[in-house]
């Protein structure tokens, strides 16, 4: 009987430590844990590991003439080690789209990455972890777009921008967590689809009760469904018991039972912006429901002492990428770290785009 062996591991970055002297590499991990500020987690000891990696990472770069983008939910080495610009999915296809640089290596999960291939089509788009998916992305296809409009004809289909290239082909306009509300209120017309986030769905069907219908699909993403209002109101308690207030900061990703016991909503963006403004006015016990990626981020970017107190969940597909593949995909590009889409694809979804920075402006 034949033996079925698992596939072999990936090819991934070797670095040559003698390119560096002992003080280039002290005074990188120095940088990096400044950077970073978490003394715990990221030791000075363990970012003097990694800074042979970023060294090199931010040479090759220089060399290659590349910008690195990295959405908010990858890991603090690679957002304050080696990344040019960090935000999240608006910012980035905007960054995507408007960097002077004739590579553009995007550390994220791969939709991602076809979205800067889309806006940026003569440039080369490099992904490191070509295996880096996401659940809400992945519970679409382009099919299902035409099922959709086909069984409600006439209505414009709006899809989040955590879906695949093929998928943004099929629709008339694109939106982000930021610009959602905004977007689907300004179209024209008494109705629309909007796939593929059931969450968002929901809170955009309150927020046009009596104005617009809309039609939702039932996608969404692991990490924000695995928050309810129940755990909120039992985090809350216990906080208020320990004698703190807590400010509960949640992404529109979650179910709205989730969003109505928070006292702030918004994008990744914004919820940084919040947590860092009401850390600043001494609102300092802050609970991020969302990804890990932005608790990091609040945790670099705020000079407060801040309280926050841990309830993120991370993404096990935005936590793929590690400094390895983004050195090897910038060394010697596998075929499969390259982004390659079929020119009527990306004409077609660069529409549903374009029509995204036309009403989102
Ligand atoms: S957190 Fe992960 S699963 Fe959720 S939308 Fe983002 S990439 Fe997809």
């Amino acid at each position: 009987m034949a033996i079925e062996l698992p596939p072999p591991p990936l090819q991934r970055g070797i670095v040559n430590h003698s390119s560096f002297s002992e003080l280039d590499i002290e005074k990188e991990a120095e940088r990096l844990s400044t950077a970073i500020k978490q003394p715990f987690r990221w030791s000075l000891e363990t970012c003097r590991s990694i800074a042979p990696l970023t060294l090199e990472i931010n040479q090759l770069k220089k060399e290659k003439d590349v910008i690195l983008i990295a959405h908010s939910y990858q890991t603090p080495d690679i957002t304050y080690g080696v990344a040019d610009a960090v935000a999240d999915s608006y910012a980035l296809s905007k960054e995507a789209r408007d960097a002077p640089q004739n590579t553009i290596l995007f550390s994220s999960v791969r939709f991602m990455a076809e979205t800067a291939k889309i806006v940026s089509p003569h440039k080369t788009v490099l992904h490191p972890s070509p295996e880096a998916g996401c659940s809400l992305s992945d519970s679409i296809t382009a099919q299902d777009v035409r099922d959709i409009r086909a069984k409600y004809p006439g209505l414009p289909v709006v899809c989040y921008i955590n879906t695949s290239a093929e998928v943004k082909a099929e629709c008339d306009a694109c939106v982000t967590s930021s610009n959602y509300l905004r977007i689907c209120e300004r179209l024209p017309g008494n109705g629309l689809i909007f796939v593929p986030d059931r969450f968002m769905g929901k809170h955009l069907q309150n927020h046009l009760a009596g104005k617009k219908d809309v039609i939702i699909f039932d996608g969404e993403c692991e990490v924000h469904a695995a928050f309810t209002g129940e755990k909120i109101r039992t985090w809350r308690k216990r906080a208020s018991d320990a004698g703190m207030e807590l400010q509960v900061l949640s992404h529109p990703e979650c179910d709205t039972d989730v969003l109505d016991e928070s006292d702030f909503v918004g994008s990744s963006e914004v919820l940084m912006e919040e947590a860092l403004r009401l850390a600043s006015a001494g609102k300092k016990d802050l609970m991020l429901i969302t990804e890990c990626g932005t608790t990091d981020r609040i945790i670099a970017e705020s000079n407060e002492d801040l309280n926050l107190v841990g309830a993120c969940v991370m993404c096990r597909h935005m936590k793929t990428t590690q400094l390895e593949d983004i050195l090897q995909a910038l060394r010697n590009p596998r075929p499969d770290q390259i982004i390659e889409l079929e020119t009527s694809v990306i004409e077609k979804a660069s529409k549903c785009l374009d029509e995204m920075f036309r009403l989102a402006e």
